[in-house]
């Protein structure tokens, strides 16, 4: 008796806690479905994208630039970020990039250092650590300061051949930009891109292939310079962006099985506000949707990376006057310098909720690595 009251509780009981994780699943359904639903699903991938000097009226002048339309638009969150720095109300783009890329404010010209001048850890860093691949591709030098600041650690932006030596040591997976000079015609005379050839790098020049059709093998790290110098404005010719961030991120999704995390940047924007010159920040403009059209297209595959596209700053105080029509824009400028007015941030894919709202520029570092969960 016992034993035959006993045996069949005795296998119910094994039956439960032998198959926790069945039962659980099929107990819980409602529950976890209902709790799937409010917790935030985590990006595999984060694809932060900076338009230099990109303020509202810069975004509202490409739009009515080209026919009321943008690629921007696809986004599903917007917010604003308050771009100041530690020593100035208006940044500049070390600053405002140490905020993106290390979370602190600091001084005007700072490249990954606080305001005691010290190194700060920096996302791209963080993601080398975490086994991601990492990437950068700019339309300015590669050791200019948006970059950088993602990369390097010194006291000024002006040390471009002091940010170089931190490539080689960095672990970055892909970079696409100009300023090759900083690299292989320096005053010590070292070599870095022989350096990083060396260590396992395949280092290409828009000299002698374009970035189109070069053999871009996810076996190697991949470095490409498209200038000497700066790279040219979208006005004299230069057409890599938007193509460089689509390979740029084919090729970093089969660098690493855990995912990646890549800054691109239209450098651009910023010079054509500095220069006063419309046309140069629309077309430079215009460039950047493109690009950002390409990342989009690949995120809404992909279902598992997440885009942020945001500015540094404004430039030039740049206006749109009363008389403008669609596609005939009338601009203005109050300053051939940066402003501090408030910056537009928009992102699309798993955890791009967390960014609407108004918060600092440094906030958008906590978010992107609270998305991937560190
Ligand atoms: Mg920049
Ligand atoms: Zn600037």
């Amino acid at each position: 008796m016992l034993t035959k009251l006993f045996l069949p509780l005795f296998l119910l009981s094994l039956s439960f806690s032998s198959c926790p994780p069945r039962q659980a699943v099929a107990n819980e359904t409602t529950n976890s479905t209902s709790q799937e639903a409010l917790a935030p699903k985590r990006p595999k991938n984060i694809i932060f994208m900076v338009g230099d000097g990109m303020g509202i009226a810069q975004i509202t002048a490409g739009l009515y630039s080209n026919d009321n339309h943008l690629e921007l638009e696809r986004c599903t969150t917007a917010g604003f970020h308050k771009s100041y720095s530690s020593n100035y109300l208006t940044t500049d783009s070390a600053a405002g990039a140490t905020a993106f890329a290390c979370g602190k404010k600091t001084y005007n010209g700072a490249i990954g250092v606080d305001t005691d001048k010290q190194p700060i850890p920096t996302i791209l860093e963080e993601a080398e650590q975490h086994g991601l691949a990492t990437g950068l591709v700019v339309t300015s030098t590669i050791a200019h300061a948006t970059p950088a600041a993602f990369i390097a650690h010194v006291e000024s932006r002006k040390q471009y051949e002091d940010i170089a030596t931190f490539f080689p040591e960095s672990g970055i997976d892909l970079f696409i930009g100009g300023g090759s000079k900083h690299f292989d015609e320096r005053k010590d005379k070292r070599n870095i891109i022989q350096e990083m050839t060396n260590q396992g790098y395949v280092i290409k020049n828009q000299k002698e292939e374009s970035i189109d059709e070069v053999d871009m093998d996810p076996h190697h790290p991949f470095g490409f310079f498209t200038g000497r110098k700066d790279p040219k404005t979208y006005r004299q010719g230069r057409r890599y962006l938007p193509n460089a961030a689509q390979r740029a991120t084919a090729f970093l999704d089969k660098r690493s099985d855990k995912g990646f995390f890549m800054m691109i940047e239209g450098s651009q924007i910023d010079w054509g506000g500095h220069a006063n010159d419309g046309k140069y920040i629309i077309e430079e403009m215009l460039d950047f949707d493109r690009a950002i059209g390409k990342v989009l297209d690949w995120a809404e595959k992909d279902g598992e990376t997440l885009v942020v596209i945001t500015a540094d700053h404004e430039t030039g105080g740049f206006a749109i006057l009363p008389s403008s029509k669609m596609n005939k824009l009338k601009t203005k400028f109050v300053t051939d310098y940066h402003t501090p007015v408030l910056i537009p941030v928009f992102a699309f894919g798993p955890g791009a909720e967390q960014f609407s709202g108004i918060y600092e520029n440094t906030d958008i570092y906590r978010k992107m690595v609270g998305a991937y969960g560190w």
